[in-house]
């Protein structure tokens, strides 16, 4: 049986965690974790000047978040690391020392003007491939010079993508290029490499805009004289309008999704179908996932990006989580809307009643923020057309029919309403609107015998006493 797999994700920290780089991780992750295999968290940061921490921190933050725990990496460590390339450099210099010794690589002394020369003289400069210039030469290791890697000039590089099939690349195409620079730090491909042989790493799993690079890698990994690992590359997500997702078509950065309330796992659920597929089954468990998860379900071609199915997952999976895990999950949006004090049994209940209409926890905290806002504001409007002098008064005789109601459930509310109407031969909506406006602030609720079921006892009375005078805005 093959060994358990061990994968990376190898994010560079230039930015927040985007939508692609999650789902990377994801394929990754769930890889991994349905065959026992190790997941490997390898920031690449050699391109220092556009490396920040505050982006690797964002990084970790998001990934957290979706719950892509990692068993090795810069923050937890692990048998290979470190895991930083920024703090690798020594073995990037000690490889490619390495292949100069074993003549698979040079030190090349050509600068930026000996190749521009270079490339205006050839028939055709665009096309321009470095011809070589140094490799016989010998270049001492004093003077300044970046190395260059002997690339195969003649015959073909290919391997068995286990996503988009058999990919060949004439080597003509290729051209021996720089993987150190003077300073020291390695060009992506070469850290790459070096990283993935230390580290172990037999799949790996990337977006498809790195196809160009694994010919290039494949004969770095022949030259440091190890198998190359498998490829499984990842068609781009599109946007609606079919091109790539980009912030102007829609949100990408995945810690924008935490703030705008989605439950991680809505995301996750959302995220592993966009290119993979099961029969026709949206809705999956992260178990189900993990069992399930396998490249040969992934299209070769680009997913699509659906923000109505986003939110259809959103709202399913905020039905599908128990009452209390969601008051606590809904707590920091409700605090951000000026909320601090809710009475956990009366949070619980509201969620319950919410629960069922809410998208994201954004929404569901906006839907029963009004419970525990203190004082309530009526929106002005509402209050004006509902609120006259009539109907003040009867939602005033209203409260005192309900005082002596018991226990204050939906049922004996309703009773009592009845009974308040009957006897005073008036319809409910002589009072439904107004009770609605004067308890909630605004012309549309839930229920209103549940929502004073909520409110209890003596926050209904006190609503409907309070309406006259209550603030507006
Ligand atoms: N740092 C590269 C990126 O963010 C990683 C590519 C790879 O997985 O090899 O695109």
């Amino acid at each position: 049986m093959a060994s358990p797999p061990v994968v990376r994700f190898a994010p560079s920290p230039t930015g927040y965690l985007h939508i692609g780089g999650a789902r990377t991780a994801l394929y990754n992750w769930l890889y991994a974790r349905g065959r026992g295999g190790r997941f490997v968290l390898r920031i690449e940061d050699s391109d220092q000047e556009r490396s920040t921490p505050e982006s690797e921190v964002a990084i970790f933050e998001g990934l957290r978040w979706l719950g892509l725990d990692w068993d090795e990496g810069p923050d937890v460590g692990g048998p290979h690391g470190p895991y930083r390339q920024s703090e690798r450099l020594e073995r990037y210099r000690q490889a490619a020392d390495r292949l100069i010794a074993e003549r698979k690589a040079y030190r090349c002394s050509c600068t930026a003007e000996d190749l521009a020369r270079m490339r205006s003289a050839s028939p055709d400069p665009r096309a321009f491939r470095y011809p070589g210039v140094c490799r016989d030469r010998a270049v001492p290791a004093d003077v300044r010079h970046v190395v260059r890697f002997v690339m195969p000039a003649t015959g073909t590089t290919g391997w068995d993508d286990l996503v988009k099939g058999r990919i060949e690349v004439a080597n003509e195409t290729l051209q021996d290029e720089v993987i150190l620079r003077p300073n020291g730090l390695p060009l992506y491909n070469f850290g790459a490499v070096v990283d993935d042989v230390d580290m172990e790493i037999d799949h790996v799993i990337r977006g498809d805009d790195h196809v160009v690079n694994t010919p290039r890698q494949i004969q770095m990994f022949r030259a440091l004289g190890r198998p190359e690992p498998r490829f499984a590359h990842l068609p781009m997500i599109l946007g609606e309008d079919k091109k790539k997702l980009s912030k102007r078509t829609g949100t990408v950065s995945v810690l924008q999704y935490r703030d705008d309330g989605y439950l991680p796992h809505a995301l996750v659920n959302f995220l592993a179908r966009i290119g993979w597929s099961h029969g026709d089954q949206e809705i999956f468990t992260l178990g189900e996932l993990v069992a399930k998860f396998d490249f040969d379900a992934v299209s070769a071609s680009g997913g699509v990006w659906n923000a109505k199915k986003l939110d259809w997952l959103s709202s399913h999976w905020i039905r599908q989580t128990p009452v209390p895990g969601l008051a606590d999950l809904v707590l920091p949006f409700l605090g951000s809307l000026g909320v601090a004090d809710c009475p956990r049994e009366r949070l619980e209940a509201a969620v319950a009643l919410q629960r069922e209409r809410a998208k994201t926890l954004k929404e569901l905290a906006s839907g029963i923020a009004f419970y525990f806002q203190r004082p309530l504001v009526l929106e002005a409007k509402a209050a004006e057309k509902t609120l006259d002098a009539d109907a003040l008064a009867r939602v005033e005789a209203l409260a005192q029919s309900l005082e002596l109601v018991a226990p204050f459930d939906p049922g004996p509310i309703e009773a009592a309403v009845a009974e308040f109407l009957r006897s005073r031969g008036l319809e409910l909506k002589a009072v439904a609107q107004a009770a609605r406006v004067a308890l909630t602030g605004r012309t549309q609720s839930p229920g209103l015998y549940d929502v004073m079921s909520v409110l209890g006892r003596d926050g209904t009375l006190a609503r409907l006493r309070g309406a006259r005078t209550a603030p507006r805005g």
